[in-house]
């Protein structure tokens, strides 16, 4: 016996359908939001990561040296290879680019619910797109995409990293580290670093900042404690407001103590939380940032996003939606070995017409047969007999209801059709 190794998970047929349900709605979503898909390696080089997120990345990755002696890592997130992938073949494309990918991820992480080390992600961005605008589209997006999976519980938070920067007007290694603190919310060692470099006057204003979370009376009074060092950010997140109310999008607060914990942000950061699911609740998260300077391109304005998709499935099935599996339309079940030819010959017509259709594959009797196809949740059983068959008939029963009638061989397409068109009503 072998054990899968750690942090990954293996998907039963039920589990698969609900993570499909999901990567299904998302994109769909994306493509009615005119994003298109794209797919990129499943691994890249080390370094790529590295110059997106610094060295400390290494630790966090599942990392090998190939035959050819290269250093490579399995993907930890999407945007370092969208923004290469942009670099390298799409730049001439027209603007904006709004892309999309579903797809696994992997991250050397202490395994716990919600949190795997195989996991699945729905990567979102614009490129090259004015800000506020291509700001607004993503946050809608992301909001679209969760209620079309039907998940309600959710609290969006949106934020403007570049408030805190330009008040933190520090060199970059150091307003990094005072960022990354405050990300994690760790307070007093915050109050260390900042009175370290002589800035401890402006440690209490940071953190009252941090903690403010509202509606628009939030952004009023970080201007009163922060001043001009905050205004050109609050008057952003106003009209980005506007912008989304024409979305028709009002059911988000204002937080700015979002921070994300990566530094080509540099704008406008927004999480998802779904407040139901505990410890890892946070269901997606994004931003504006500045990523292809940094791997070497010309600068790029862009904004995007990740929604881990097993956080959603979670979420979903707290919130009981359901995401059942597309079931089998027929089970086709010859009444005797004489009547198999003509059992298969009705199968392959059922499944050449697009139905779902399924056959005894080892030879058990009637009444062996029904339980089966009862234990794999098919729709209806095609009874093939041979009288019937004889008058050009087939049994047709409905799994759910017991009922058993006649039907012609050449309607029997029609008859699945139509009693699934009532099964969804
Ligand atoms: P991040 O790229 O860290 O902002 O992650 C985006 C989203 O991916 C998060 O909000 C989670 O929903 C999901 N996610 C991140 N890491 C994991 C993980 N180890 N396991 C499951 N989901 C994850």
């Amino acid at each position: 016996m072998f054990e899968k190794p750690r942090g990954t998970r293996d998907f039963t047929p039920p589990e698969t359908a609900k993570h499909r349900f999901v990567e299904r709605a998302f994109r769909r979503t994306a493509e009615s939001y005119g994003f298109r898909e794209i797919l990129t390696p499943t691994f890249e080089t080390v370094e790529l990561f590295k110059a997106r997120s610094g060295p400390g990345i290494i630790d966090e990755m599942f990392t090998f040296t190939d035959k050819g002696g290269r250093e490579l890592a399995l993907r930890p997130e999407f945007t370092a290879s969208v923004i290469r992938f942009y670099l390298s073949d799409l730049r001439s494309a027209p603007k904006p680019l709004k892309v999309f990918t579903l797809g696994n991820c992997f991250r050397y992480e202490e395994p716990q619910k919600g949190r795997y080390r195989e996991f699945f992600q729905w990567n979102c961005e614009i490129i090259g797109g004015p800000s506020l605008e291509a700001d607004a589209e993503v946050i809608a997006l992301a909001d679209a995409g969760l209620k079309s999976v039907g998940v309600k519980k959710t609290e969006m938070r949106i934020g403007y990293i570049g408030m805190l920067r330009k008040y933190l007007d520090f060199p970059p290694e150091v307003q990094a580290k005072l960022l990354h603190l405050l990300d994690k919310k760790r307070m007093e060692e915050l109050e260390k670093a900042m009175t370290d470099i002589g800035a401890v006057d402006k440690c209490e204003k940071v953190c009252s900042v941090a903690l403010l979370k509202g509606d628009g009376e939030v952004l009023d009074q970080a201007e009163r404690l922060l001043g001009d060092a905050a205004k050109e950010s609050v008057d952003y997140l106003r009209r980005l407001g506007k912008q989304l109310a024409l979305y028709g999008l009002e059911d988000f607060v204002y937080d700015l103590g979002v921070v994300r914990g990566l530094d080509y942000y540099t704008g406008m950061v927004f999480e998802i939380d779904s407040p139901n699911l505990g410890a890892e609740k946070q269901v997606g998260g994004g931003g504006a940032y500045s990523l292809a300077d940094i791997l070497g391109g010309e600068a790029a304005i862009s904004t995007g996003f990740a929604v881990g998709v097993d956080r959603i499935v979670l979420a979903a099935e707290q919130e009981d939606v359901k995401m059942t599996p597309s079931p089998l339309d027929a089970y086709v079940i010859p009444i005797g070995l004489s009547m198999r030819a003509k059992a298969f010959e009705i199968l392959k017509k059922l499944r050449v017409e697009g139905l779902a259709a399924d056959i005894d594959l080892v030879g058990r009797g009637p009444s062996k047969n029904l339980d089966y196809a009862n234990s794999i949740g098919a729709l209806h059983c095609v009874l093939v007999g041979e009288k019937e068959t004889a008058k050009g008939l087939v049994a047709l029963r409905d799994m759910q209801t017991g009922k058993q009638a006649e039907v012609k061989v050449e309607s029997l397409t029609d008859a699945l059709r139509s009693a699934k068109r009532q099964s969804i009503k």
